[in-house]
């Protein structure tokens, strides 16, 4: 067919992965093309995910820091907050940043076509702008990096009052009393920021756990810290009905916390996980397999689908949906096209929920590796003994390391505390590197820094622990 526009490679969605991907294929020589239907690029990520959620989780922590001072003697008078002021802000920090991806797509030359896109067959795409005009893209090569949205629940109501992550970003108000349905890690971040901001929160998850993914023993000292600040914290819990009243909106529950009565909240968070877009593509109109959940198949290491010239890359193909991933995903997609031998064959995959204070794992977990069988060993550092979390105040904090038994390499790690997020990067490079237990504790790390006790983590499982404050 006729074609408008036509290129090396086309790229589907200008997240963290797409534009990564856009961007190492225009560097290595590909006249390249990027497809997005918002009017920022970034994706989720940098307009309503990762970096307005971490601007605000820091306003957060202002708040609560200004709050606790006062047990080291210095006292602030209570934080008056200027919501418009905070939100503006926050979107400033995100204009900037989406400002700048904009500048890095000019520099390289890679055009950027706005507007809604869909396969028409093996070699075009469609893209339908905003007012209505239609593009027809021809292409050799592309890389679908579409993303993800936010489940819905199909018994709540539409109401301006129930929001999902994407609606706590905005910032409307501060409301009163809101119940965050869904104890995972973008709940419970919403959740910490509007806390700070003086919000009753009450949080339902129908697991036995919040932060599923990560040892109960890591999330246990956020947990108690939680459980002091919050309303509620209900697990094995399912909200059941949630009805619109001029006084709120009123959910009932059922299960093991679940009141007896139904409960009125001003606003309603759904956080109960996300949804790839990848039925909503026209996949299949390029012979690329979806599964039913919309997940788009990847069928080797270079980030192939069931089309060899078309790849595909970040939230859209599966779990773990971060952005870290799809960066390194997209890179690898956009040289495997453009005929490199790069793989993505990451041994592992960091997670961090930016609570406060902060969990993060990376490897194996213990849980796993108990119920796998496997024989491992761990050393547990308590930041009691730590210089420096007892000088931040914070000295809740654990740091524990797994390590295989046999070969004392480290294969896994869980930090809770602050900045556990950052230190979980150590790890990350311990075991993408080999590292044993001993690597790690002969690695003289600074004093007095968090930092140390990943290295005194690694000595307690060796047993060569020298007391360190
Ligand atoms: P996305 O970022 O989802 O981008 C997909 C892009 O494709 C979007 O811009 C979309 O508009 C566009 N698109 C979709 N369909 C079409 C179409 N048909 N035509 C044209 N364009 C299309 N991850 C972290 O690693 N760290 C965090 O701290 C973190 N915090 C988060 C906080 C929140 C509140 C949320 C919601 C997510 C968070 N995430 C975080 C997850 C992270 O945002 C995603 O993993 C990441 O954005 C995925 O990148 P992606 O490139 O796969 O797709």
């Amino acid at each position: 067919g006729s074609a408008d526009v036509s290129c090396q490679m086309l790229v589907l969605g200008a997240g963290p992965g797409g534009y990564t991907a856009a961007f190492r294929a225009a560097d290595l020589g590909m006249q390249t093309v990027l497809v997005e239907r918002w009017s920022t690029l970034g994706g989720v990520c940098l307009n309503v995910g990762c970096i307005p959620s971490k601007a605000l989780l820091h306003a957060a922590k202002v708040i609560d820091e200004s709050h606790e001072s006062s047990d080291f003697g210095i006292e602030f008078s209570a934080p008056k907050i200027d919501i418009d002021k905070l939100r503006t802000w926050k979107e400033k920090i995100v204009g900037r940043l989406t400002g700048g991806l904009n500048g890095l797509a000019k520099q390289r030359k890679v055009q950027v076509v706005r507007g809604v896109g869909s396969f028409l067959d093996l070699n075009h795409v469609e893209v339908v702008g905003d007012d209505g005009k239609k593009t027809v893209v021809r292409f050799e090569k592309a890389v679908i990096a579409a993303g993800s949205e936010a489940v819905k629940l199909p018994f709540i109501p539409e109401d301006s009052r129930v929001i999902d992550s994407t609606g706590a970003l905005e910032l409307a108000g501060i409301p009163k009393r809101m119940l965050v349905i869904g104890g995972g890690i973008i709940g419970l971040e919403m959740a910490t920021v509007y806390h700070s901001l003086g919000t009753k929160i009450t949080v339902v998850e129908m697991l036995p756990s919040i932060v599923a993914g990560a040892d109960k023993d890591i999330v246990k000292p956020y947990q108690n810290r939680i459980q002091k600040r919050y309303e509620a914290i209900w697990l094995e819990t399912r909200v059941t009905k949630v009805e619109a009243t001029p006084e709120g909106m009123k959910v009932s529950f059922e299960g093991k916390h679940a009141p007896a009565e139904p409960q009125v909240y001003d606003r309603v968070l759904v956080a109960v996980g996300r949804t790839p877009n990848g039925k909503r593509i026209g996949a299949e109109k390029a012979g690329v397999a979806v599964d039913e959940r919309g997940f788009v198949q990847v069928v080797d290491s270079q980030m192939r689908t069931t089309q060899p010239h078309i790849f595909a890359i970040g939230d859209i193909i599966g779990q773990p949906m971060l952005a870290h991933k799809a960066v390194h995903e997209g890179k690898t997609a956009a040289e495997a096209a453009s005929g490199l031998p790069s793989h993505f064959d990451a041994r592992v995959i960091p997670s961090v929920a930016y609570t406060d204070p902060e969990i993060a794992w990376v490897g194996v977990t213990e849980e796993e590796a108990k119920a796998k069988g496997m024989k491992v060993g761990k050393g547990v550092f308590p930041w009691a003994a730590s210089g420096r979390a007892l000088s931040l105040g914070r000295d809740e904090g654990v740091t524990k390391l797994i390590f295989d038994e046999e070969t004392d390499r480290v294969i896994g790690a869980g930090i809770v505390g602050v900045n556990a997020g950052d230190l979980i990067a150590e790890v990350a490079l311990a075991i993408e590197m080999g590292a044993n237990a001993t690597d790690i504790g002969l690695t003289v790390h600074p004093h007095p820094t968090l930092s140390e006790t990943v290295a005194m983590a690694a000595e307690m499982f060796e047993g060569s622990i020298t007391d360190l404050i």
